[in-house]
């Protein structure tokens, strides 16, 4: 019985509320903080409708350190899920260091003036919460997240060594709006129009943006779709945890209309994140496109269509080359009936309640901060395939 303080009441944080509502013996009580406490309440009370369990709501600006400290100290949580956006991993980090709380989040901090990912700036944390007795589990939603659990699955159950890893993120849903993005848009475009890289030999290779493509033929009635190359936080962290891996690569699906959508919108300036002045006034164009196009979280009546994201690995086992795929089929429309949300915001918003429910179930247990392959995967596995992700694996010759 714990109580858990959700910061970020967007399209994950929806999907992370609902979830932990339905296990009132894990999350006892439930408390959803954001900056705009509407959309909070707005959540809390679709979560009555369907569950019939009470969420608290409160403001906070997560910013402000001083602001979630005084929540933490009034509310007195065991764990705080930060789904809110990147940039507050850190202040959150900070309170939660103040308070003794443990951490959990979904993606990695970046600094709001330039799109770098990594992770130095939170495993720079390590000694400070190990020192104060607490936990920090970064990347627990589907990717970064259960993509890590899929590795340290291959590496524990599957594989002697892993050698190879391909990281594939198809969405084959159609929202019907011209041009949108699933979660985030600031977040989504700043990956996006970033350069790819990967690891390869001991060291990384950078390309330019989505120059690298390929096709996959994905399950389940999806069929080939071209993926491209990009850079993805989880692959700094795979590759440190580890060492067998010689290449790692992610690939994510872009439909035509999306990449030429993308490249007008890039050739205006509307994905710059520096700021420029107009009318006398400061404006960051990317956080000005943000505000034009559809909420994610919006995307989910129209949604249709399903998502695939999986793990193809390459390894031995008893001296044997071996190919492995580890995938999730998730469907929009499933998703929408059961919690009002797309399958994006619900691959992510689910691995974050299981991560959350690892931590207070003490199946995972740490003092510092650790990445989800750091961690037994079996435990974690398990929930994933009662709580609305279930995944398939296929195993062949080489
Ligand atoms: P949204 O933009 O839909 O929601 C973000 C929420 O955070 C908004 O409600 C916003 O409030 C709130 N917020 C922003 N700044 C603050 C602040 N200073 N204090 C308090 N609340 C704040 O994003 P998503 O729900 O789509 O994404 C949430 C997180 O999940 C992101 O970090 C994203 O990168 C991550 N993610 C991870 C994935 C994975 O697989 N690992 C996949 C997809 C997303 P307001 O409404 O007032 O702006």
């Amino acid at each position: 019985m714990s109580r858990v303080l959700i910061i970020g009441a967007g399209g994950v944080g929806n999907v992370v509320v609902h979830k932990c509502a339905q296990l009132p013996s894990v999350f006892s009580e439930i408390m959803l903080a954001g900056r705009t406490e509407s959309k909070c309440i707005k959540i809390a009370e679709n979560v009555r409708i369907r569950t019939g369990t009470n969420i608290l709501t409160a403001r906070v600006d997560a910013d402000r350190n001083s602001e979630t400290i005084d929540l933490i100290r009034s509310f007195k949580p065991e764990l705080v899920i930060n789904v809110a956006l990147p940039y507050q991993d850190l202040p959150i980090m900070d309170a939660c260091l103040e308070t003794g709380v443990n951490y959990l989040d979904t993606a990695n901090y970046e600094p709001p003036d330039e799109a770098k990912f990594e992770y130095k700036w939170q495993w720079a944390y390590h000694d400070r919460f190990k020192k104060k007795g607490i936990m920090a589990l970064l990347g627990s939603g589907f990717d970064p997240g259960v993509t890590n659990v899929f590795c340290a699955h291959a590496l524990k159950n599957r594989f002697d060594d892993i050698h190879e890893l391909d990281i594939i993120d198809c969405n084959a849903g159609d929202h019907g709006h011209a041009f949108a993005t699933n979660f985030n848009p600031e977040i989504n475009l700043r990956e996006v129009t970033a350069k790819g890289r990967y690891w390869e030999n001991a060291t990384w290779v950078e390309t330019e943006p989505l120059a690298e493509s390929m096709t996959f033929d994905f399950p389940e009635g999806i069929g080939p779709k071209k993926c491209y190359l990009m850079y993805h936080e989880e692959l700094e962290s795979l590759v440190k945890h580890f060492t067998g891996i010689k290449r790692a690569r992610f690939w994510m699906t872009f439909s035509d209309n999306y990449l030429n959508h993308l490249e007008v919108l890039q050739n205006v300036g509307m994905t710059r994140i520096d700021p420029v002045m107009y009318e006398g006034m400061e404006i960051i164009p990317l956080k000005f496109l943000k505000a034009l196009l559809p909420d994610p979280a919006s995307l989910g009546p129209a949604t249709k269509g399903k998502t695939c994201i999986g793990c193809l690995i390459k390894g031995i086992r008893n001296d044997k080359n071996l190919q492995y795929f580890i995938y999730n089929i998730c469907d929009h429309q499933e998703a929408y009936r059961e919690v009002g949300a797309q399958a994006i915001s619900y691959t992510t918003g689910v691995p974050a309640m299981i991560g959350a429910m690892m931590i207070l179930t003490r199946k995972w247990q740490g003092k510092g901060v650790f990445n989800m392959e750091q961690f037994d995967p079996d435990p974690f596995l398990e929930q994933l395939q009662i709580h609305g992700l279930p995944w398939t694996e296929i195993i062949w010759n080489d």
